[in-house]
C-alpha cells in the first residue's frame, strides 16, 4: 500500500511540476489529476490481469510480470493452491462418508429444516420408492403417500420407530419397513428406513407355530381328561374300563408323539450342522427301517382288519452317507411310513435307492390316493396336512415330511415330491455326491 502510494506521488509530483510550469497553480492540479487518472486506470488493468491469470483453467505458469506484482501474483497463487488442495481433501471425505452409508443395507435420508429431501442412499429409494436426483428438494411427505407415515411425521416426538408398507409390496408379498426419524444439528433430521419383513415372517410364524402346538397339544388332552372325568365318576365294567383305557393310552402315544417331533425339529435347528466325518451304513440303516416298516404295516392291517401292503425293498447299494444317522433314520422312516399309513390296506409301496448325476437318491413310491398339486408346494410346513383325519388316525404329527426337508437341508440335499391324485406319490430324497462313499452296486 506504501509503495503504491509512494509511486502514485511519484507520478503525481512528475505531472504536476511541468503543469506549474505551463499553466500556475490550475496547471500544477490539472496534471496532477490527470496523473492520478493515469495511475487508476493503470492499477485497474494490472489488476483485471491478474485476476484473468489467477482464474485460468489451465496449470498456471510463473506470473509474465516483474516487481511488485509478480510477488503478489505468486502469494496468491499459493494460497488458491492451498485452498483447492484443502476442498479436494474435504471433497473425498465427503465422498468416502457418502458411499459408507452408501453401502449401508439400511436407507437413510437427510432432511433440511422443512422436511425436504438433500439426499439419499439407493436403498431408502428403494425402500421408499424415490429418485435420489429427481426428488431432491421435494417434502418427503409429498412423496411418501402412506398415512401412518404421515402421521408419525406430524408428532412432535419420535422416540420410537413406525412401521408402514414398502414400495416393494405386492398383493402376495408384503414388505413391511421400519422408519424412524432422527433429529439433528438445527432442525434438520436423518430417515432411516429398514426392511423388516422377514423379522415380521418370523414373527408370525412362531405365533402361528405357537398356536399350532397348543392346538395340537390341547385336544388329546381334552380328550384324556374327558376319559379320566368319566372313569372316576361313573362305576364302568371290566370290559368298558380296559376300552376306556386302550383309548387313553392311544391319545398318550399321540401326545408322546407330538413332543418327540417336536423335540426333534428343535434339535435340528439348534445342534451343529451334521458331521462330514461319521459314515452311515445304508444298509444297517435299511435293515432297521425294513424291520420297523413290516411292524407297522402289520398293526394297520390288524387295525384296519385288511390285507397287508405289498412293500417291496429293493436290494440296498453298498454306500456310506456322510452324515448324523439318528436324522437319517428319522427322514427315510418318516416318507415309509406316510406311504403306508396314507396307501389303503393292500397297496403297493416300492423302496429303492439309486445313483443318478445329481446324487445319491431314496426313492419311496406308493399306490395311495396321490396329493393334488396345489398341496405339494406346502406339503413340507409344520402342521400342514391334506388329509387331516387321516394324520390324526393314524398316529400322525404334521411334522414329518417337515423333519425330513430340514435333515435334508443339514445334509446339503433336498426332498423332491411328484404326486397325481388316483394315481399315488412319490417321494425322493436327493443325498449330493460329496456325501455319499463307497461303491454305489447294489449290495445282496
Ligand atoms: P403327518 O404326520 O400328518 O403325516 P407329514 O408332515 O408327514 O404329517 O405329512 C404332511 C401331509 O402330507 C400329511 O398330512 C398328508 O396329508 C400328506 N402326505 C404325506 N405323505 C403322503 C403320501 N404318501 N400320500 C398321500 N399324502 C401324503
Amino acid at each position: 500500500m506504501f509503495f503504491w502510494l509512494l509511486e502514485m506521488l511519484f507520478w503525481v509530483g512528475l505531472a504536476g511540476t511541468p503543469g506549474w510550469f505551463l499553466g500556475g497553480p490550475f496547471g500544477a492540479v490539472l496534471g496532477a489529476l490527470i496523473a492520478v487518472f493515469i495511475y487508476a486506470a493503470t492499477l485497474l488493468w494490472k489488476l483485471d490481469r491478474l485476476e484473468r491469470w489467477l482464474s485460468a483453467p489451465v496449470l498456471r505458469q510463473d506470473p509474465p510480470w516483474h516487481g511488485v506484482w509478480r510477488e503478489i501474483s505468486v502469494r496468491v497463487q499459493r494460497m488458491l493452491r492451498q485452498q483447492e488442495k484443502l476442498a479436494a481433501v474435504h471433497q473425498k471425505q465427503l465422498q468416502d462418508f457418502l458411499q459408507a452409508i452408501q453401502a449401508s443395507p439400511n436407507g437413510v435420508i437427510l432432511l433440511d429444516e422443512q422436511a425436504r429431501i438433500e439426499w439419499c442412499n439407493d436403498t431408502a429409494a428403494a425402500h421408499l420408492g424415490l429418485d435420489a436426483q429427481r426428488d431432491r428438494l421435494q417434502h418427503v411427505v409429498h412423496l411418501v403417500r402412506d398415512p401412518v407415515f404421515a402421521r408419525y411425521f406430524a408428532q412432535d416426538e419420535h422416540t420410537s420407530e413406525a412401521v408402514i408398507e414398502g414400495r416393494a409390496s405386492s398383493v402376495v408379498n408384503r414388505q413391511k419397513l421400519s422408519v424412524q426419524l432422527h433429529a439433528y444439528g438445527e432442525g434438520r433430521s436423518l430417515l432411516l428406513t429398514r426392511d423388516i419383513t422377514a423379522l415380521a415372517q418370523a414373527d408370525a410364524m412362531r405365533r402361528d407355530f405357537v398356536a399350532n402346538v397348543s392346538h395340537e397339544i390341547r385336544t388329546p388332552l381334552t380328550v384324556l381328561s374327558g376319559f379320566v372325568e368319566t372313569l372316576q365318576s361313573i362305576p364302568l365294567g371290566a370290559e368298558e374300563t380296559q376300552q376306556y383305557l386302550h383309548l387313553m393310552s392311544a391319545q398318550s402315544d399321540r401326545m408322546q408323539s407330538l413332543v418327540a417331533d417336536l423335540l426333534m425339529l428343535s434339535q435340528l435347528e439348534g445342534s451343529q450342522l451334521p458331521s462330514t466325518q461319521e459314515k452311515v451304513s445304508l444298509a444297517a440303516l435299511m435293515l432297521q427301517v425294513t424291520t420297523e416298516a413290516q411292524a407297522f404295516s402289520d398293526w394297520m392291517a390288524n387295525k384296519g382288519q385288511g390285507p397287508v401292503h405289498q412293500l417291496e425293498f429293493a436290494p440296498v447299494p453298498d454306500v456310506y452317507v456322510m452324515g448324523t444317522r439318528s436324522e437319517l433314520l428319522s427322514a427315510v422312516s418318516n416318507l415309509v411310513s406316510n406311504a403306508i399309513r396314507y396307501t389303503p390296506l393292500g397297496g403297493r409301496i416300492q423302496i429303492h435307492w439309486s445313483s443318478s448325476p445329481e446324487g445319491l437318491m431314496f426313492i419311496v413310491k406308493d399306490s395311495g390316493p396321490g396329493i393334488a398339486a396345489e398341496h405339494l408346494p406346502r406339503l413340507a410346513e409344520r402342521f400342514y396336512r391334506v388329509d387331516r383325519s387321516r394324520s390324526r388316525e393314524t398316529g400322525g404329527t404334521g411334522l414329518g415330511l417337515a423333519i425330513t426337508k430340514h435333515v435334508m437341508q443339514r445334509h446339503g440335499g433336498e426332498l423332491r415330491i411328484e404326486s397325481v391324485v388316483g394315481q399315488g406319490s412319490t417321494f425322493r430324497l436327493v443325498f449330493p455326491q460329496s456325501r455319499v462313499v463307497g461303491e454305489s452296486t447294489p449290495a445282496a
